[in-house]
């Protein structure tokens, strides 16, 4: 990722150039070396490189070059979440080092009269999100007519979450942009549409053409009914070491929730993210995991935007993303300029489509593999394995139970079948298709009913028999 050339071989302003050399950034990263020299032409730039791969200095770089501490609003970056606002202005401001710009975060969540408050004692650069921009600007805070520079950071996901015509609003009133930069994992072509319609002659930049650009981690799948993803999962927690950090994904917040009470319970330090926690309370989480206090946390994709975090070795996909790009959004949480890192996908039977698609559409290998044994040293598992009919179901919810009895002793199908109607008090529709077979009994018996059956058969003899059902896959 890292190329040969030198910062110090570019003639940016000595403030830039000191801080550069404090932070130790010497070389510039593929992205980087590919887009800054193009940017601080003055052009437009669309550029794309995998997450984690500098993208955040290959606009800033320009931008802070161009801008003046006049404390009037030269340039606007606009990001999808407010982590993500939070980490570029962080980012530009370490980067300017002595330059003196004022850059100010503007996002929903906070208190707007007091960031209002801040913008009227003088602002260069905005870093904001969408939503709260546009009302800023309403309520004239927020004056578009002036910056000349836009950054758009993260434009697909901006897309996937829908700030497409918030983000035409903006542009709208950037009455006088003079140059736009638009940088993003990935490009679906909606954006390469969209980017015509409001840039002007763009430089596409794609540090990788053919396909999106993987990290350089181990990626595993393990076939798991839901029932005992948490099983897994404190399998994989159970292999941490001390320096390790983790992220597991969820697809939506109440999952999250879940996910964290269930940990909790089974003694896990871990914490959710997801956006429906107040702004304070997300950055607190994100401190402490950035800090290394909170080892884990559970996040929706959208809460995890925006997490850089070095120590992170082992992303898990709880669920699998829905949307295909956020597989690779994900697991580039790990693996960071260089480092080690594991993905581990839980899939389960409705799973599995979504794992073949993001497989063979982005070329992954992804190493199917059973969930791992427990560390030595560590003899019982964190959260013990139950015992999960649904994933060996036919589609009408039907498991196949075996019955160690010959049909010589069982009798007829229908007097099996009425056995367990009577023993279950069931529906004779829980109760399928019976069938004999090589000295055994096979019945077809609804998921909702099994764990029943099977204790039934233990409680009570059948046709005057002592018989064991077993789910039969
Ligand atoms: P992206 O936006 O592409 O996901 P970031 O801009 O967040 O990536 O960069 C990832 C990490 O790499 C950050 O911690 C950033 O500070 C660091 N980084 C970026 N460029 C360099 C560089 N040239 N040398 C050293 N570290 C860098
Ligand atoms: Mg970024």
């Amino acid at each position: 990722m890292f190329t040969n050339t030198r910062f110090d071989s570019w003639d940016l302003p000595q403030h830039l150039l000191d801080s550069l050399e404090k932070i130790g950034w010497e070389c510039a990263t593929q992205v980087q070396k590919d887009t800054v020299p193009i940017a601080r032409t003055g052009r437009d730039v669309i550029g794309q490189a995998r997450t984690g791969s500098g993208k955040t200095a290959a606009f800033g770089l320009p931008i802070l070059e161009r801008c003046q501490p006049t404390g009037q609003l030269q340039a606007l970056v606009l990001t999808p979440t407010r982590e993500l606002a939070n980490q570029v202005a962080e980012e530009f401001q370490t980067l300017q080092g002595e330059t003196g710009l004022m850059i100010q975060t503007v996002y929903g969540g906070t208190d707007l009269e007091k960031q209002a408050k801040t913008l009227s004692g003088g602002v260069d650069i905005i870093v904001g999100t969408p939503g709260r921009v546009m009302d800023m600007t309403e309520r004239g805070h927020i004056h578009l007519e002036n910056p000349t520079l836009f950054c758009l950071d993260e434009a697909d996901r901006m897309l996937d979450m829908g700030f497409f015509p918030d983000i035409m609003w903006v542009i709208e009133r950037m009455k006088n942009r003079d140059q736009t930069l638009l940088f993003s994992a990935t490009f679906p072509q909606e954006i390469i549409d969209a980017a015509h319609e409001f840039m002007d002659e763009p430089e596409f930049v794609l540090t990788n053409t053919e396909e999106l650009d993987i990290p350089p981690i181990d990626m595993y799948s393990v076939k798991i009914g839901r029932a005992n993803k948490l099983w897994a999962l404190g399998r994989l927690m159970s292999r941490m070491s001390d320096e390790d950090q983790t992220i597991i994904f969820c697809n939506t917040k109440r999952m999250v929730d879940l996910a964290v009470q269930r940990l909790n319970k089974h003694r896990f330090v871990v914490e959710g993210l997801h956006g429906d926690l107040s702004q304070n309370q997300r950055e607190k989480i994100l401190h402490r995991f950035k800090e290394g206090e909170v080892k884990t946390i559970v996040a929706t994709d959208v809460a995890a935007r925006g997490i850089d975090v070095d120590g992170i070795t082992l992303v898990v996909n709880y669920d699998l993303p829905v949307d295909l790009d956020s597989f690779i959004h994900r697991v580039g949480r790990t693996g960071r300029i260089g480092r080690k890192g594991e993905a581990w996908s839980l899939v389960s039977r409705d799973d599995a489509p979504q794992l073949s698609k993001i497989m063979a559409t982005y070329g992954l290998e992804i190493i199917e593999t059973e969930a791992p044994e427990l560390p030595d040293g560590i003899d019982r598992d964190p959260v013990s394995r139950q015992d999960d009919f649904g994933e060996t179901a036919d589609v009408f919810g039907f498991v196949t139970l075996h019955l160690n009895i010959d049909s010589s002793l069982a009798g007829s199908s229908r007097s099996v079948a009425h056995w367990f109607q009577s023993s279950l008090r069931c529906d004779e529709m829980a109760i399928g298709d019976v069938h004999f077979d090589d000295g055994s009994t096979f019945v077809s018996i609804h998921t909702s009913k099994v764990g029943l059956a099977i204790k039934a058969l233990e409680k009570h003899d059948m046709a005057g028999q002592r018989v064991t059902g077993t789910v039969f896959e």
